[in-house]
């Protein structure tokens, strides 16, 4: 199993409504959701020992959130850069680091965290959903960008792929699909392509292109997403630089998915990638 360092961290809940991760933000430190030593699951490092620093927030709210308490629920610690660099040096055995979410370049302190990375010569991966930008020392831009099917609808009840007993009812009494119609749904849906922010991303960073994909009703998007990228970015992009990953944050979902997924991704020539990390560990945290 992954294995985490204990800290003593103060945690704290952020407003599920916020954008961020609860108003406190300066450069020096970050929310910090979970930071652990496990196996990268997904995309072209899949199998490679990483560190994972999950910075809580995001500014988006897929129906099916496999960080369930980075984005609709977002609870963390705050930790100076010093504290993090301090638990990622603790694995002593690990030379990438991933920096993920939420949405992690959200934050300011990002950035900081990247140089100070980057002088010490750790790889690192950044997941990013594509709808921000930053100038920073990144070894690969993991970018997904979010599909319609993403968007939360009263259909789509994000809490039906959370364990019971990670749920707090008590923060949403009306129900995270009345949540997701009411309040998010509208937001989602306007902010989750940002066309300037991803051209900037592919020709900044070497990069990955990794859609989650349900069935085949998602491939004009990413045909006609991929069509528009190509002509804005002053870079190719391959179609080896495309992953189609299944949607599913748990082994009996991902048995629905799967199969379905790699035929698509040979049917267009795209890669198909795993999520090691379901198929060793289902969906245990900090894994
Ligand atoms: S962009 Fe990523 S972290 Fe944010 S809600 Fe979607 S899946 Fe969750």
């Amino acid at each position: 199993m992954p294995v985490s360092n204990s800290v003593d961290r103060e945690v704290t809940r952020a407003s599920a409504t916020d954008g961020d991760a609860g108003g406190r933000e300066s450069t020096d430190e970050l929310p910090i959701n979970e930071l652990f030593y496990s196996l990268q699951g997904e995309g072209t490092l899949a199998g490679v020992p990483s560190v994972f620093v999950r910075t809580s927030g995001c500014n988006l709210r897929c129906w099916f959130c496999d960080s369930y308490h980075t984005s609709w629920e977002p609870t963390h610690a705050w930790l100076d850069l010093e504290a993090i660099l301090e638990e990622i040096e603790s694995y002593e055995q690990a030379e990438h680091v991933v920096l993920t979410g939420g949405e992690p370049m959200i934050h300011e302190g990002c950035v900081d965290l990247l140089e100070a990375l980057d002088e010490r010569g750790y790889h690192t991966t950044v997941e990013t959903n594509g709808t921000i930008s930053r100038d920073a020392p990144i070894d690969l831009a993991s970018i997904s960008p979010k599909l319609e099917s993403s968007t939360p609808t009263p259909e789509r009840d994000p809490r039906s792929e959370i364990p019971e007993e990670s749920r707090s009812d008590e923060r949403r009494p009306t129900g995270a699909a009345n949540q997701g119609e009411g309040e998010w749904a509208e937001r989602h849906e306007n902010d989750r392509i940002d066309l300037e922010a991803l051209t900037d991303l592919v020709e900044s960073y070497e990069f990955q292109l990794k859609f989650v994909v349900t069935d085949e009703e998602d491939m004009p998007e990413i045909l006609e997403l991929l069509a528009d990228l190509r002509d804005a970015a002053s870079v190719p992009i391959r179609d080896d630089d495309v992953l189609l990953m299944p949607e599913g944050a748990t082994r009996e979902r991902l048995e629905e998915t799967r199969a379905r997924v790699a035929q698509l991704a040979m049917d267009h020539g795209f890669r198909y990638t795993p999520r090691l990390h379901v198929d060793l560990w289902n969906d245990a945290p900090e894994t």
